[in-house]
């Protein structure tokens, strides 16, 4: 058994396991070897105890300064109280009960470490009960303790104290052998990394801080590579699997629907065209992520996909991640194939064929037309929300599942569709408007081939943004509600958006979360996270419901208003969409709802209320809806947060630049990366401790390179088993969540 599966009950007894199991899910000593210091104290150094906080578990280095026990009156029982000070403040700690032994132990002039929840007491900070740890007290840890002039400091829970987590680490350490490197050899050369066991010495108990150093860049290197082999593994098997050839055919519908096209396709548009055009002809499944702006044009891209599709035999299904953006793609598609779509009806073309829409709340007989014409093969193009993956619906010889908006599709639901296909897999291209830095792309994604259509199409107007402090400039806002009159009186269109619903949703304050598959804000954590920090307790965000019968009766007087949020019934959202598509109402009153695909040329001002309680990523998407027919499209940022608070300097970025690509890092640069890289992060194993998507860009794309090549010339490791059994628990931590992404 090799040194790094050995399960820590083994390497330390059953109670100490217990604990690290309890506190961090530690099972194995490679488990307990991955939990990383999170910094070095220096021998010596003292916690800066003004900096503590209220709430937050904590590990201080200190010098006892005072000792004092007194009597409670209840019952008799003896409080220790002990000072302990960096020099400059003070904590107390607190003791009940064994206060001789503690006492004689805690003498004035003595450092320590001392480890527990801090609060206040009358003014004054402590730790009840905290543990504690002598420095150079007089046991077996002396030694190793007085050697090593750099402590490391653990992610600590008060079931394992740092010093806990250090002792149970050291017995690993002293009794490892046989470890197997999962980094191959000419590759460690190549870089200049150190062997597996050096480095998890060096990072536990580091001499100094170039061994932190040296240590730290050769296990970066392994939390890549191995990860980087496993998705390399894993699009190596995507691509040995069957898939039906679906090769373009002359004269079919893809022929005559590129003669029809009212305009001519980008430069782009037809390189990933012919990509995907060539992956659809193989005998594998294509696996594509194609990523553009807003507006880039791939809807038509994946039109033409379809057809493809479906002149070679067979259907296609879209994922569309709302009702509105399904009942939209089914208009547009429609719309777009003109006769090609509507076989069956009088002025059809002969090759025509169908589209049907299938989603949770339609009618009864519609349904169950959608249902047969999806079961029959009439229907080339089924469209929907999730409702397309429950079991009732059957598909005569599904060949291409398109995901619209990939980001808000669950794992279950992905693989649900591909089990439609029976048999041979279907091909997928998943479509995003959300930019994906390249290292999230390689990492997160790795495991799709990419497109990115850079260029927007001809005769786009650009949009211009600003922010409208409510509260310091009152008449700004008078002047937002003015531009959408004057808007609206050349005949144009305008956006109002607000975080919230209304009513009686105030107890979900993202929002949207209704159940319908209808998104909520989609970073509404990340952004009521961030203006917190600013402004501590505030209102409830704008709601819908409040502001469109204000507005009526208000600024917008006169001016035709509708309301559209994801509680409405399927029919009424349809209802809302439609009349404001075909210019019947002015202004659409909405929640995110909005937020991507929707496409109303003659729109040209949103109004986004509350901007702050908005992602960076989210706004830059929703300001996408304007300025797509021919007039410059305006985005006002309305918001009440400060003129100095991270609110406002995310709004002021908005405003400043259209590049969805460094907006898109901003937002990744302001959460936390757990949140970027999903579910499986914020677990409790983290595969991904050392190595960072921001900054370690240069590494990524390395191991990327090398662990394609090693997988190409070993496809199964066979001559490299650590690396293997690596990816295995790497694999079996995190299977679906993490690289299960399409
Ligand atoms: P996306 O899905 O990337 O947001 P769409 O495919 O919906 O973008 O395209 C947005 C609009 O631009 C649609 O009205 C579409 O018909 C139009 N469009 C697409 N490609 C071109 C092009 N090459 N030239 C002009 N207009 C285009
Ligand atoms: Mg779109």
């Amino acid at each position: 058994m090799a040194a790094l599966d050995e399960s820590l009950r083994n390497a330390l007894g059953g109670k100490a396991a217990a604990r690290l199991d309890a506190a961090f899910g530690l099972e194995t000593t490679g488990d307990l070897l991955r939990h990383y210091p999170r910094r070095y104290a220096q021998r010596g150094e003292l916690t800066d105890l003004a900096s503590l906080r209220d709430g937050d578990h904590v590990t201080v280095f200190a010098q006892v300064a005072s000792v004092r026990s007194r009597r409670l009156r209840t019952r008799g029982r003896e409080l220790l109280e002990v000072t302990v000070t960096d020099g400059r403040a003070r904590l107390v700690l607190t003791f009940f009960n064994r206060t001789r032994y503690w006492e004689r132990q805690l003498a004035p002039g003595r450092h320590g470490m001392f480890a527990g929840r801090v609060s206040t007491f009358k003014g004054q900070r402590q730790l009840a009960h905290p543990e504690f740890k002598l420095l150079g007290a007089g046991d077996a840890d002396k030694a190793a303790e007085l050697a090593a002039e750099l402590i490391p400091v653990y992610p600590a829970a008060s079931q394992a104290s740092t010093w806990d987590i250090e002792r149970c680490v050291r017995i690993v350490l002293d009794t490892l052998s046989g470890v197997d490197d999962p980094l191959p050899e000419p590759l460690r050369q190549r870089y200049r990394l150190i062997g597996l066991a050096d480095a998890l010495r060096g990072i536990h108990r580091p001499a100094d801080h170039a061994d932190i150093d040296r240590a730290q860049k050769r296990l970066k290197w392994d939390e890549a590579f191995v990860l980087q082999a496993a998705l390399a593994q894993r699009r190596n098997a995507a691509a040995a699997l069957p898939a039906t050839p679906r090769p373009p055919r002359g004269g079919g519908l893809a022929d005559a629907f590129d003669a029809r096209l009212p305009f001519s396709l980008t430069a782009g548009q037809r390189e990933v065209g012919k990509a995907i055009a060539r992956e659809l002809a193989s005998g594998h499944p294509m696996h594509r992520l194609l990523q553009g702006e807003v507006g880039s044009g791939k809807t038509v891209i994946a039109v033409r996909a379809m057809l493809q599709v479906i002149d070679a035999g067979g259907q296609a299904a879209l994922l569309a991640p709302t009702e509105v953006l399904a009942q939209q793609h089914e208009r547009s598609i429609s719309d777009l194939l003109g006769p090609l779509g509507q076989a069956g009806r009088l002025g059809a073309a002969d090759t025509a064929t169908r589209v049907a829409l299938l989603t949770g709340s339609q009618g009864a007989a519609a349904r169950r037309e959608a249902l047969l014409d999806a079961a029959s093969g009439a229907a080339g193009v089924v469209i929907g929300t999730h409702a397309l993956l429950t079991e009732h619906v059957q598909f005569a010889d599904l060949g291409l599942v398109v995901i619209d908006e990939q980001h808000r599709f669950g794992v279950e639901q992905r693989d649900a569709l591909r089990e439609k296909a029976r048999g041979a897999r279907p091909h997928v291209l998943v479509m995003t408007a959300t930019p994906i830095p390249r290292t999230v792309a390689m990492t997160v994604y790795g495991d799709l081939d990419t497109s990115t259509l850079t260029e927007l199409p001809a005769g786009r107007s650009p949009i211009a943004t600003h922010v409208v402090p409510a509260l310091e400039k009152p008449h700004y806002l008078e002047r937002t509600w003015e531009r959408v009159r004057e808007e609206v009186e050349k005949g144009r269109q305008a956006y109002v958006v607000c975080p919230r619903i209304g009513e009686d949703d105030i107890s979900s304050p993202g929002g949207e979360t209704d159940g319908s598959g209808e998104p909520g804000p989609a970073d509404a954590d990340a952004a009521t996270g961030a203006a917190d920090e600013d402004e501590g307790p505030r209102r409830p965000p704008l709601a819908v419901l409040d502001m469109a019968p204000a507005l009526a009766s208000g600024p917008l007087a006169g001016v035709r208003l509708r309301v559209l949020h994801g509680r409405l019934p399927s029919d009424e959202k349809d209802a809302a969409m439609r009349a404001f598509a075909d210019g019947s109402a002015d202004v659409l009153v909405s929640t995110t709802v909005v937020e991507v695909g929707v496409d109303v040329p003659n729109a040209t001002v949103m109004v986004i209320l509350d901007a702050d309680r908005f992602g960076v990523s989210q706004l830059h998407q929703l300001r996408g809806r304007v300025g797509r027919g021919g007039e410059p499209g305006l985005c006002l940022l309305v918001t009440e947060a400060a003129g100095e608070s991270k609110a406002r300097d995310r709004l002021n970025a908005v405003a400043a630049t259209l590049d969805g690509f460094q907006l898109a890092r901003l937002d990744l640069e302001q959460r936390r990366e757990g949140d970027v890289l999903g579910a499986a992060q914020a677990g409790r194993k983290k595969s991904l401790k050392l190595l960072s998507v921001l900054t370690d860009e240069e590494l990524i794309g390395r191991a990327r390179r090398e662990a394609t090549e090693f997988v190409a010339a070993d496809p199964d490791l066979a001559g490299h088993p650590a690396l293997a059994s690596a990816i295995g628990s790497l694999l079996g931590d995190e299977r679906a969540e993490y690289l299960e992404k399409a």
